[in-house]
């Protein structure tokens, strides 16, 4: 493993290129979903770069940056375990912004509008204004995003699109612990009681899907409102069933079984997400 904090120490290495890069791009506080990104990406390719940046342009919430996990040794050590042929950039947020730390402006269409879009103001602009600099900066042959975050996935596929670019998107399925819970940099911020209640996200998920088969999305939204009503620690911030690729949510009276469903809930401080393929 080399550890590099500036493009500018090798430049040549990803302007001529006679192997094939895969990138892994993360904000750090490495845990298994991500490390299985960095798996997929070693078995298909020759090396592997993975990213590790806190961005803060894609906060919208001063204390949520702050308090976000920061652990670079740890992650280093646990990269290490991987051999030579991976490279961990670990830049400062100049190198990436200049002197202006300021997200650009990207037409990222109804993708940004809904969930997280509208949750989280200018947060998928911060996203794709520090994607845009590795897409361009590394030029990677794929480079991997998990489906936890399955709304970023589809906005940078769209914004791969939209830039012209040639590297592959390429999304890997959620990890997630034995009792459900997706595994995520902030389950690390709970109090030992959240952690314990955290698995109901995914079984407010499962029950949407169980029902998805015989009831219409009305009834669904009913029913898992019901679910978090009852389990009152998790404060539902949305379920939305859309279509996995345009992201337009249901209407009530359709059956979701080709859609995806999607989740926010606050748990104490923290905002949890997740996701599920409903067929
Ligand atoms: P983050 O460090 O949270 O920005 O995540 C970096 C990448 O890892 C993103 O593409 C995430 O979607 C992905 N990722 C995070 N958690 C998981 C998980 N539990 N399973 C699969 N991929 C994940």
């Amino acid at each position: 493993m080399e550890v590099f904090n500036s493009f500018h120490e090798f430049p040549q290495r990803f302007l001529d290129k006679s192997y094939s890069l895969g990138m892994v791009p993360t904000m750090g506080a490495l845990h298994d979903g991500h490390l299985s990104l960095v798996e997929k990406a070693i078995s298909e390719n020759d090396k592997v770069l993975i990213t590790i940046f806190i961005n803060p342009t894609q906060f919208d919430d001063d204390k949520d940056l702050m308090n976000y996990p920061r652990e670079l040794q740890k992650d280093l050590e646990k990269i290490s375990h991987f051999g030579e042929n991976i490279w961990a950039y670990t830049p400062n947020a100049s190198e990436i912004y200049g002197e202006h730390l300021e997200s650009k402006h990207y037409d990222l269409n109804s993708l940004e509008t809904v969930m997280e879009g509208k949750s989280r103001a200018g947060h998928f602009q911060g996203v794709a204004t520090v994607v845009e600099y590795f897409l361009k900066t590394f030029s990677p042959t794929r480079a991997y995003f998990g489906e936890k975050d399955y709304q970023q996935l589809q906005i940078i596929t769209h914004l791969n699109e939209l830039l012209g670019l040639s590297t592959e998107i390429v999304g890997c399925p959620i990890v997630r612990t034995s009792d459900g819970l997706a595994m995520s940099s902030r389950n690390a911020l709970l109090t030992v009681e959240e952690r314990k209640i955290a698995p109901q996200i995914y079984q407010g998920l499962q029950l949407a899907k169980k029902l998805a088969k015989d009831y219409i999305y009305k009834s669904i939204l009913d029913e898992v409102h019901a679910f978090f009503h009852k389990h009152s620690e998790l404060k539902l911030e949305y379920f939305t069933a859309a279509d996995p690729s345009t992201l337009v949510e249901f209407e009530p009276d359709e059956k979701i079984t080709r859609g995806r469903g999607f989740i926010a809930v606050r748990l104490g401080k923290i905002r949890l997400i997740d996701n599920i393929n409903m067929s």
